[in-house]
């Protein structure tokens, strides 16, 4: 029996994804073969990579002018991989510091340059997005993370940095809302979270921004290099882009990015209209800034906390503990998590709350 999984990360997969994959896991349309035996460099994967490609650029409109990397690394890499290939000559970049995320990329960047905190919302405990920011219009770019996956903070909107490269970390909500690609410089994700299994890095780039990295930049860690290599300049993560593949044609399916979205804005009603009527949960987070993805709250008594999560598993509901450094329990209502998960937790914390 499948659970109810709120895992921020590596999270819920669409049933119906985990069911092709078993299909078709010793022998993929007649090949003979699993994904996972074939050459990256045969017909049959090949096509595989190409039609994820087509369909992700579909999904989210991508222009003709941006590369689509399917790299290794996870998010993190992309952490030191921006600033080598993005700094490009110049002396500083500005971030935007949200939260625990945010200050993992900081930390990476001071390493290739000045690193100028454009906006920080630490003065509340990161629980809001701030909305002014101090832009130095000779920055490299500006780097900021849309959807902060611990803090459940959100930007309901996308930064303006006129001519400086825009730079976002959407590990936590890619293909969740419908973006504007043209606005980014470039865009990364993890797949983890709301696209497939662990160990796929999605990276979409402005062609203009690559080819000129840092002195000393390792060759796997050059956009342009992937990029000229169609992402097969090493062996790429097969199996995972795969069934990022997958994903994409059940997102397809669904009817696009508008419909997931517009689920997505249902289900997060849903929990967040509870919250706020709930004398007994609490969100920490400004009520504008709340993310659809990753929904953080705490019981008002934490002592019973653990009684909560132990119901809550009685209940087939797993994975609702908070981040150690938030605290309390946190659901993660990724584009995967069905209506019925949702309706089934709050159903949970009104009996919880009122027992
Ligand atoms: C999970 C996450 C990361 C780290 O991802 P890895 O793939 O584990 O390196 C970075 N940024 C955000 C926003 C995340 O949610």
């Amino acid at each position: 029996m499948r659970v109810y999984n709120f895992s921020a990360g590596p999270a819920v997969l669409p049933e119906e994804v985990l069911q092709t994959a078993r299909d078709e896991m010793l022998d993929w349309h007649g090949s003979g073969m699993s994904v996972m035996e074939m050459s990256h460099r045969g017909k049959e994967f090949m096509g595989i990579a190409a039609e994820a490609e087509s369909d992700l650029r579909e999904l989210l409109s991508i222009p003709s002018n941006y590369k689509v990397l399917f790299l290794q690394g996870g998010a993190s890499a992309q952490f030191s991989m921006v600033p080598m290939n993005l700094v490009r000559g110049k002396k500083s970049a500005d971030y935007i510091n949200t939260g625990e995320w945010s200050k993992k990329a900081i930390k990476e960047a001071k390493k290739y340059c000045e690193v100028k905190i454009a906006a920080s919302s630490e003065d509340r405990n990161f629980t809001y997005a701030p909305k002014e920011l101090k832009l130095d219009s000779d920055a490299a770019y500006v780097h900021y993370t849309p959807n902060e996956t611990i803090g459940g903070v959100e930007f309901n909107w996308v930064p303006e940095t006129g001519n400086v490269p825009l730079v976002a970390d959407m590990s936590s909500n890619i293909l969740s809302r419908k973006i504007d690609v043209s606005k980014y410089g470039l865009i990364y994700a993890g797949a983890q979270k709301n696209i497939g299994p662990a160990g796929l890095t999605i990276v979409i780039v402005r062609e203009d921004l690559m080819g000129e990295t840092v002195p000393g930049t390792p060759t796997m860690f050059d956009y342009k290099i992937h990029a000229e290599n169609d992402s097969m300049y090493n062996t790429p993560p097969t199996y995972g882009l795969y069934i990022a593949g997958l994903v994409f044609k059940w997102l397809k399916n669904m009817g696009g990015i508008e419909k997931m979205e517009a689920k997505n804005i249902e289900k997060a009603k849903i929990l967040y209209d509870y919250l706020d009527a709930s004398e007994f949960f609490q969100s920490p987070v400004a009520r504008d800034d709340r993310s659809r993805m990753n929904v953080p709250f705490t019981l008002k008594d934490a002592s019973r906390d653990e009684a909560f999560l132990k119901g809550a598993k009685a209940a087939n509901m797993v994975q609702l503990k908070g981040h150690r450094s938030v605290g309390g329990m946190r659901a993660s209502i990724y584009n995967a998590m069905p209506m019925e998960g949702v309706k089934t937790l709050v159903e949970y914390m009104k009996a919880f709350e009122n027992a």
